[in-house]
C-alpha cells in the first residue's frame, strides 16, 4: 500500500507513535489546570512540548498558542483582527486566489459585515503576484485591515513569497497572516525571522494527532478568544487543553527537525519521477512545475483523462491519491486553485496530487511511476473527455 495524500492528511509518525503509546501506558492523566501534583506533572509534560515546538518553530515560548487546528487558528485570527479595524477606517482584505477555503469563508464572512475583499491575482506558474501585492499596499495605504496569504499550496505545493510579503507588510504596518499548514513539518520555517505576525498549522499534516494546532503570534494579547472557557492558553483559548495531542506536536515536530534530510532524498526522487512520466506521455501537465515546490507533492494532469478514473485506477493497485484538495474530492470540475492560475477545463478536470511524506518510503515513486503509467496507457486510449 502506498499512502499519497500527506497534503490531506498524514500518517502518525512513527516517533509519535512510539511516545504516544507508552504515554497512555504511563501516564499520568490530570487537568492542566488542576494545582495538586498530577495536574502539575502534566502542566509540565504540556509545557515542555510548547518549548520544544517553538524552539522548532523558532517562535518564543509566549507566542505559541495550541488549538485545534489551522482553521480554528485562521478563524481567530480574522476575528481578532478585524472585529474592530474597520472603526479605525482599514475595511480592506486582502487574500490570495489560492487560499484554502479556510481563508476564503472567514473572508466572505467579514464582507458581509462591510469590508472589502480584494483578490491577488496568480501566475500560471502558481506563484501569487506580488508585485499588484505592493501596489494595492501603497494605493490603499491606512485602508487595509489584514493580508491573509499562503506559504505553500496545498494542491500545486508552490511555494509563495511569504518571507518578502512578510516584510512589505511590516513596513506597511499591515497585520499579515500565513497559513502555513502546508509549509511546516515539508520545510523548515522560522517564525520570527520571517517577521510574520499570524502562522497557523495542523498536527494532523505532519504526524502529530488530528485535532491539534498550532497558532503563532507575533503579539498573543492582540488576540480575542473565539472561545472564551476559563482563561486557558492565556485567556486565548477557554477550555481544558488537549495535552495528549500537543505532546504529538512536540515529538512530531522535533522528529521532522531530526529527520530534515529525509526530505531532500524525497525531493530528488520527485524530480526525477516527473521527468520520467513526462518522457513516457509527452502530453502529460505538471502544474506549478517550474516554481519552487515543497518536496514532495506533483499535482499532474493527462488532458482528456479525468483525474477520478486515474485515482480509481490507482487505488486498484493500492495507491491512494486525491483529485484535488480533500474537501472538493467529489467536484469533477477545475479546482479554484487551478483556476485562478487561469488553467484550462481541458487539464483541470485531468489532475491527481501526489504527495508523500516522512514515512514513505523513497521506492514508493517507482511504484507510483508504474502504476500511474499502466493507468494512463489505459485510460489515454479511451479519454474520459
Ligand atoms: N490551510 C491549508 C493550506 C490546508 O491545506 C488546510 C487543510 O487541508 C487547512 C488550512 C485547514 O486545516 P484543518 O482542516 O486541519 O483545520
Amino acid at each position: 500500500m502506498i499512502y499519497a495524500d500527506y497534503n490531506g492528511s498524514a500518517p502518525i509518525c512513527e516517533d509519535v507513535k512510539e511516545y504516544f503509546i507508552k504515554r497512555l501506558q504511563d501516564g499520568p492523566f490530570a487537568n492542566p489546570n488542576s494545582i495538586h501534583r498530577l495536574g502539575t506533572k502534566v502542566l509540565t509534560a504540556m509545557e515542555n512540548s510548547r518549548a520544544i515546538c517553538a524552539k522548532t518553530l523558532g517562535a518564543k515560548y509566549t507566542q505559541v498558542i495550541f488549538n485545534s487546528g489551522a482553521t480554528e487558528g485562521i478563524t481567530q485570527v480574522f476575528h481578532s483582527v478585524l472585529d474592530s479595524a474597520k472603526d479605525d477606517g482599514q475595511n480592506i482584505v486582502i487574500t490570495s486566489g489560492i487560499e484554502h477555503s479556510a481563508v476564503i469563508n472567514c473572508a466572505k464572512f467579514y464582507v458581509n459585515k462591510g469590508y472589502t475583499h480584494k483578490v491577488v491575482p496568480t501566475l500560471s506558474n502558481g506563484v501569487i503576484d506580488l508585485d499588484q501585492l505592493k501596489e494595492w499596499l501603497k494605493e490603499f495605504k491606512g485602508r487595509i485591515a489584514l493580508v491573509a496569504i499562503m506559504a505553500a499550496n496545498n494542491e500545486t505545493g508552490v511555494i509563495q513569497p511569504f518571507e518578502e510579503i512578510a516584510s512589505i507588510c511590516t513596513k506597511n504596518e499591515v497585520p499579515f497572516l500565513c497559513d502555513t499548514t502546508q509549509f511546516i513539518g515539508k520545510c523548515h520555517f522560522d517564525f520570527q525571522k520571517t517577521n510574520i505576525d499570524y502562522a497557523v498549522t495542523s498536527g494532523h499534516k505532519f504526524g502529530a494527532l488530528t485535532g491539534t494546532g498550532i497558532l503563532l503570534a507575533k503579539h498573543p494579547g492582540k488576540l480575542h478568544p473565539l472561545v472564551i472557557g476559563g482563561g486557558q492558553e492565556k485567556g486565548i483559548r477557554g477550555g481544558t487543553q488537549n495535552y495528549l495531542g500537543y505532546e504529538t506536536l512536540a515529538v512530531a515536530l522535533d522528529s521532522f527537525t531530526k529527520n530534515a534530510g529525509k526530505y531532500e532524498d524525497l525531493k530528488v526522487k520527485r524530480l526525477e519521477f516527473e521527468k520520467e512520466i513526462k518522457k513516457r506521455f509527452p502530453q502529460v501537465v505538471i502544474l506549478g512545475e517550474d516554481a519552487p515546490r515543497v518536496c514532495s507533492t506533483t499535482y499532474i494532469s493527462y488532458p482528456g483523462v479525468h483525474g477520478q478514473a486515474v485515482q480509481i485506477e490507482l487505488e486498484s493497485s493500492d495507491i491512494f491519491v486525491t483529485t484535488s484538495s480533500a474537501c472538493s474530492d467529489n467536484e469533477p470540475v477545475t479546482s479554484k486553485v487551478l483556476k485562478a492560475m487561469g488553467v484550462s477545463d481541458e487539464v483541470g478536470r485531468g489532475v491527481v496530487r501526489i504527495s508523500l511524506g516522512h514515512c514513505s518510503p523513497l521506492e514508493s515513486y517507482d511504484k507510483i511511476l508504474e502504476a500511474l503509467t499502466n493507468a494512463y496507457e489505459k485510460l489515454g486510449k479511451i479519454k474520459s473527455y
